[in-house]
């Protein structure tokens, strides 16, 4: 605390990401890393950036990289809007359209930023309970709203909204933007990228962070109508020229680049997900629908944040959130196939 804050600074509550523990050989299952490296052309194109090149200031507008989403997603490259990880983008988004005169609606149990951002912003929001099975429940949103954001698959749920649900949510709100927050979608999603011809209030979010293995290199893209782009352009030249570095750009193009890399590192997760759920299911868990890359859990007899520490001393690190419905719960990022089985035996030893 100084004497010398903002009033706005005083009254924050900052998002606490997940640890990052600097400790050998711990396994690290709680912040949904993927386990895997990103594809080899990654490494190389960051080899091969020339001195030359960070002598300079990056293109502020990283055409390069606009025009390979564009082309991965059939759109135009003004429909693309890329920032320094989907964390930034989303907080364009909140400035740039999620401030009205309405409240922003996001459910009771989501991504825990939205609300950080709202209070920055200084933007009213409004929750929508999920529904008991903890699915998204359309039928909550008000009709009257400054927009709705919502993460498909949801987080920390892992549950997965229908491609033909979330047009029903589009439809239904056609006067406020609808935000799909898609960090996790490539791990069992459809993209609700293919409907923005039709729908002008839709903005799809994205990130390399996590299927393409690039947490570390902060690069995440919203897809929309060129109107909403040139909204979030707006606020970004009016806040950092220069989001995506040259190492960044670089990077994520060799990324794009190679498809059956980006699809197998998927499939592993998935095939590591439904063998985690089935075990953990069998240990007594009950274990959420996930089309993510993390399961979210419960024991019903034992007490989560109990099983949390006990974890923690046998070195495994998840993700527990002491809130209202879900302090029950453990979020676990899927790991390889060592991490998984270190896991299962653990819950094994913990649970007997
Ligand atoms: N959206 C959701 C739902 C997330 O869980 C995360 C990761 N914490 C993000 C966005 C942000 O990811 P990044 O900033 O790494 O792109």
């Amino acid at each position: 605390m100084s004497r010398y804050w903002s009033k706005l600074v005083k009254e924050l509550s900052p998002y606490v990401p997940g640890e990052q523990p600097q400790i050998a050989n711990l396994i690290k299952l709680n912040t949904n890393e993927i386990p895997f490296d990103p594809a080899p052309g990654v490494l190389t194109a960051i080899a091969a950036v020339k001195g030359s090149e960070l002598r300079r200031y990056p293109d502020p507008e990283s055409r390069q990289l606009k025009q390979a989403f564009a082309d991965l997603y059939n759109l135009l490259p003004e429909q693309i809007f890329l920032g320094n990880g989907s964390d930034e983008v989303l907080a364009h988004v909140f400035q740039a359209l999620l401030s009205q005169d309405n409240p922003v609606c996001f459910p009771d149990i989501s991504y825990s930023f939205y609300p950080v951002w709202c209070n920055l912003y200084q933007c009213e929001f409004v929750t929508v309970p999920l529904a008991q099975d903890f699915s998204i429940d359309l039928t909550a949103f008000p009709a009257k709203n400054g927009g709705i954001i919502i993460p498909n698959p949801n987080a920390p749920t892992g549950i997965l909204l229908s491609l033909e649900r979330v047009r029903e949510l589009l439809s239904a709100h056609r006067d406020s933007v609808v935000v799909i927050d898609e960090a996790y979608i490539d791990f069992g999603g459809e993209s609700a990228v293919v409907l923005i011809g039709e729908f002008d209030n839709l903005l799809v979010v994205q990130t390399l962070s996590k299927s393409r293995a690039l947490a570390g290199l902060r690069v995440g893209v919203a897809m929309g109508h060129v109107g909403l782009i040139e909204g979030l352009e707006r606020v970004k030249n009016s806040f950092n020229s220069y989001p995506i570095d040259v190492v960044a750009q670089a990077a994520a193009l060799a990324s794009l680049e190679d498809t059956q890399y980006f699809k197998d590192s998927c499939n592993k997760v998935v095939v590591n997900r439904e063998r985690l759920s089935q075990s953990m299911s069998d240990l007594g868990f009950e274990v959420l629908p996930s089309s993510a890359n993390f399961v979210f859990v419960r024991h019903p007899s034992r007490n989560a944040s109990e099983l949390f520490g006990l974890l923690r001393d046998r070195g495994i690190v998840v993700r527990y959130f002491d809130a209202p419905r879900i302090d029950q719960f453990l979020r676990i990022s899927i790991g390889n196939t060592q991490e998984c089985d270190a896991l299962l035996l653990a819950l094994g030893e913990i649970l007997v």
